[in-house]
């Protein structure tokens, strides 16, 4: 029946346009709404996106997968091969070769990542609501019904909430949140640097919160530069050359001068995590379901790890012809998912916590930490092994 679906997801980011090719390439009717339209393919000569992601080897694998991946390296992806962690007593090391692959992973640009996605969503038998909203939601047991600002009324099995962290959808079910505002703000720019990237990813731990240079693939590096409220308020109201010149600093001069090539956006720093990923009918994932402390470049790949098991398990239900939206089959995504985030969430907050504490000695510790694991080889190289998924 029109109107009628298997699946409707809600958003069309990375993580809601991952969703729904693979639910479609399973055998499921799909939906898909956002309120932006499809996005149009990316040529090689537009400027970067300010919007990059470390795109981990386990994300690259699913976009590879849903065969979005070539249009993305078709474009630019930078691969960085080395990682450089320190503070003013210790530092830590990573590279590629440890593990013999060929890279940690991938910078890749937002709006490179969706238009690859997007590219493949006109290709598939998907119903693309966009744009549009998602305006009301009814969940029952027999089915959920959504109200469209534009279309109207669809009815699906299964609603997939794939909304961003303010999450709508959320919302309308009435899953709460605890929010953890880190008081800090993330200021992201592209950069330029007197010496070459190499290819490396850096990144140092100030008292005030961490700052990362990504290497982009035009030589240039992207800043994700975490402070606090104030100085965020105060480095935007800088100069370029002021503003390079405090860069320049923060960053132990590992690259040279550094000067901003772009305009300084900030995002102010909070992580959540929802009280559950599951109700009636209704499935939460990526931003929707949790967002972390960018200080790792994790929180797109978490995303796209609920993703890939919200994929297993339905197609698991579907081969089993079971209901999707049964909680028995969601439950599965949730038990999977929820304590893997969790646990990431709570690390990436201790991490913020610990580098910007200043309890007399901790940082000579942090020091020693950072060495003893520097110099750890097996149990080094089995983290490298996970951060790359
Ligand atoms: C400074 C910073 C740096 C980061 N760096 C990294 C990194 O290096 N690596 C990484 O993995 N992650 C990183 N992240 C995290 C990453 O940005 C997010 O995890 C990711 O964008 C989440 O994707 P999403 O698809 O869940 O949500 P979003 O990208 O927010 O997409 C949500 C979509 O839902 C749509 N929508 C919302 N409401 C409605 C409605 N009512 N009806 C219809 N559509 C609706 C929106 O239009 C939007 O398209 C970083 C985050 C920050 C803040």
């Amino acid at each position: 029946m029109k109107n009628d679906y298997d699946i409707a997801v809600i958003g069309a980011g990375p993580i809601g346009a991952a969703s729904a090719l693979g639910l479609a390439r399973t055998g499921y009717r799909v939906a898909l709404v956002d309120a932006h339209p499809l996005k149009d393919p990316v040529s090689t000569d537009e400027p970067l996106d300010l919007r990059v992601f470390a795109v981990s080897r386990a994300s690259r694998r699913l976009f590879q997968q849903l065969d979005a991946w070539p249009a993305m390296a078709a474009v630019r992806v930078s691969p960085y091969r080395h990682m450089t962690v320190w503070d003013a007593h210790g530092r830590v090391e990573f590279d590629a070769a440890d593990v013999a692959e060929a890279e940690l992973g991938h910078i890749v640009e937002n709006r490179v990542i969706q238009a690859a996605l997007h590219q493949q969503l006109r290709e598939s038998s998907i119903d693309c609501f966009l744009p549009d909203r998602l305006e009301r939601l009814s969940l029952e047991p027999s089915g959920a019904l959504l109200g469209l600002a534009r279309a109207g009324r669809l009815r699906a099995r299964l609603v997939v909430a794939a909304d961003g962290g303010a999450s709508p959808t959320r919302e309308m079910a009435g899953i709460d949140v605890r929010p953890v505002d880190h008081e800090q703000v993330a200021l992201v720019a592209h950069i330029r640097s007197e010496k070459p990237h190499g290819e490396t990813a850096r990144q140092r731990f100030l008292e005030t919160g961490p700052l990362a240079l990504l290497p982009l693939a035009d030589g240039r590096c992207s800043i994700v530069w975490s402070t606090t409220p104030a100085e965020a308020e105060r480095l935007r109201g800088l100069s370029p050359e002021q503003f390079g010149r405090e860069l320049t600093l923060a960053s132990d001069g590992v690259l040279g001068s550094l000067m901003p090539d772009t305009e300084v956006v900030g995002f102010p720093l909070c992580s959540r995590q929802a009280e559950r990923y599951i109700d009636e009918r209704l499935v939460l994932v990526g931003d929707a379901a949790h967002t972390v402390h960018p200080l790792a470049g994790l929180g797109m790949n978490l995303g796209l790890k609920d993703v890939a098991e919200l994929h297993r398990v339905l197609a698991r239900a579907r081969d089993r012809g079971h209901d999707s939206g049964e909680r028995t089959v969601l439950r599965r995504y949730e038990r999977a998912r929820r304590p893997d985030n969790q646990f990431m969430l709570h690390t990436l907050d201790g991490i913020n916590r610990l580098f910007r504490s200043d309890a007399p000695g901790l940082d000579l510790l942090r020091g020693w930490g950072m060495r003893l694991f520097d110099h750890s080889g097996p149990i080094k190289r089995e983290v490298i092994r996970r951060a790359m998924g």
